[in-house]
């Protein structure tokens, strides 16, 4: 391996030479993207390289087409092809493929050459001989010049997993590039926004898995399109250890959110893997398609599908386009009746563990980059109907009146009022409507919304006691009624006592400073997962004041490296306290 830094730094021949073999039998690629350096992150450099292939003349183009092997084809048989691609076509089976799958791949083979007078190529990692010949078959009834677009597209593909076994860097540029990556794919051009199964969706899901297999996992993606990567222990049958975070986003979202969770586990999950470094048991990485609820309603799609818990009676509901979520399934080529098939056996998992940026101000202020979830908050909701009586703004005394809003304004102040009066108790007026109201009418009626949240319920529970009966007081003393509905009570999810103790000896042995443990106040994939099996939460600081849900959330690098290395200790450390 080589580092990064080295490369930028190193003189063009040597660059040249460290680079030649990325692109097979074709230095002319390093050699026009040198002048370049400084590279950021790996992937800026494979950004080049691939722009640089993308934009060469045709000839050039089918030149580096035909200098790659045919796949299992003569001369692999024969012992002439470069290092990579003996290891790339043994790593998919090729080399052990059966008498008639051989048969079969030399035949197409023959034919794809006749009709492009090209060698077929394809990016294997990931693909078994089966998978290797069905796309060959369908790329056969390619026309040329798509077929010469997708053959360029495949080399792209095989230089990046040929550059993840060649260059080292520091995991968290790595991380805060490949954030950046994946936030390229949008429904929108000038904003991030990438909800479920939408085209941007989809190619979210193939990066991350070209991510996973670039990093050496083994990777899937499952009936709900959650993208499934393992890397394997010394123990295959140990319980694993799951880990991930949701890929969906909300609409003109921040990159942070979810996405955090699942690259920062490939990365430090590839170094392991490239250093030798094995587990005593499997991790599985997951990056779940839906958490967000944006574009079907309904929450947790991704995480319910492996908890065991996919409410099959969401299969029939609708995005604003009319499209049921058994539509779009289908339309992305995913098996409803495997949903069922995605859930995990809870005998055979030891514990979920989550990173996740703070989305708040806490850590920030705290001037901390990590601390350790305590658990996370349930909230109760409720509306509130406060019923008055109108009149003319201009002829009631105001000893007289009996008005909703001033009662509701009375009221919004009782929430802010006893919400702060403990630690770790949130509350929150978010709506607040005078229906049909006018400037020269009392209000009769106000409308508002109540959300509490803490991480003890009996707290929670307490401050919506307290509250209820202070909104009572107030209508009786105004002379005005209230209807209050509760429509939502969410119990608090608590994060494991032990994995919280193992989170904060890992960030105790990597910063050298106590953690600090915070609720969270937000819901996370963790919480569905905590139905079956224990969870633990890494929290990450973000910057611009904490805000999330926005394009203006951010998070450093330096944090991410941080976080990365408690991930890496964590695991090195749980063998030792797995039951
Ligand atoms: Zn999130």
């Amino acid at each position: 391996m080589i580092a990064l830094e080295q490369l930028n730094r190193a003189a063009v021949a040597d660059f040249v030479a460290a680079l030649g073999a990325i692109f097979e039998h074709s230095p002319w690629v390093a050699e026009r993207v040198a002048g370049m350096r400084p590279f950021k992150s790996s992937i800026d450099l494979h950004r080049a390289m691939a722009q640089a292939v993308l934009q060469a003349p045709a000839e050039l183009q089918t030149a580096l087409i035909r200098a790659h092997p045919e796949l299992a084809g003569r001369a692999a048989q024969r012992g002439e092809l470069t290092a990579a691609s003996t290891g790339e076509q043994k790593g998919a089976g090729l080399n052990a493929c059966t008498e008639p799958q051989l048969q079969r791949l030399t035949a197409l083979n023959l034919q794809y050459r006749e009709r492009f007078r090209i060698p077929f190529i394809l990016a294997v990692k990931g693909h078994t001989p089966d998978s290797v010949i069905a796309a060959l078959a369908e790329r056969i009834a390619h026309d040329a010049n798509h077929e010469h677009r997708v053959a360029l597209n495949e080399i792209c593909r095989i230089a990046r997993f040929r550059l993840a076994e060649l260059i080292e860097e520091p995991w968290g540029e790595a991380i805060m590039a490949m954030l950046e990556d994946l936030a390229r794919f949008s429904e929108t051009d000038d904003a991030l926004s990438c909800s479920y199964l939408t085209p941007a969706h989809r190619a979210t899901a193939e990066r991350i898995r070209e991510y996973m297999l670039a990093a050496g996992l083994a990777a899937h993606v499952d009936a709900v399109g959650n993208v499934v990567g393992v890397l394997p222990g010394s123990a295959p049958d140990a319980r694993r250890v799951l880990t991930g975070s949701h890929y969906d986003t909300v609409i003109n979202a921040g990159k942070y959110d979810g996405r955090l969770g699942i690259l920062l586990p490939i990365v430090v999950a590839g170094s392991m893997r490239r250093a030798g470094v094995k587990l005593p048991f499997p991790l599985e990485i997951i990056a779940f398609a839906e958490e967000e609820g944006v574009r079907f309603k309904s929450t947790f799609l991704g995480s319910r599908a492996i908890a065991g818990r996919f409410d099959f009676k969401a299969l029939d509901s609708t995005d604003a386009q009319g499209i049921t979520l058994r539509q779009a399934l289908a339309a992305a080529h995913l098996d409803v009746a495997a949903i069922g098939a995605a859930a995990r056996d809870p005998a055979q998992v030891a514990c979920f563990v989550e990173v996740h940026i703070e989305q708040g101000p806490v850590l920030l202020d705290a001037g901390l980059a990590v601390g350790v979830v305590s658990s996370i908050a349930g909230s109760r909701r409720s509306v509130v109907t406060v019923s008055g009586s109108s009149g003319h703004a201009g002829t009631v005394p105001m000893g007289l009146r009996r008005d909703a809003a001033a009662a509701a304004a009375e009221m919004v102040l009782a929430v802010e009022s006893r919400c702060s009066a403990d630690t770790g108790l949130v509350g929150t007026v978010g709506r607040l409507d005078v229906p049909g109201g006018a400037i020269n009418v009392i209000p009769g009626r106000c409308e508002f919304s109540i959300d509490i949240r803490s991480g003890s319920d009996a707290l929670r529970d307490a401050a919506h006691r307290d509250v209820c009966a202070e909104i009572q007081r107030i209508a009786q003393r105004r002379a005005v009624t209230v209807e209050l509905t509760e429509v939502l009570e969410a119990a608090g999810v608590p994060c494991s006592e032990r994995l919280q103790d193992a989170w904060a000896a890992s960030v105790q042995r990597v910063t050298g400073s106590p953690a600090r443990r915070l609720p969270s106040g937000a819901g996370h994939d963790a919480m569905m997962m905590a139905s079956f099996t224990d969870i633990g939460m890494l929290f990450v600081r973000c910057g611009n004041g904490g805000i999330s849900h926005h394009p203006h959330e951010t998070m450093s690098a330096a944090d991410a490296d941080v976080a990365a290395r408690v991930f890496e200790d964590f695991l090195t450390s749980f063998g030792c306290l797995a039951p």
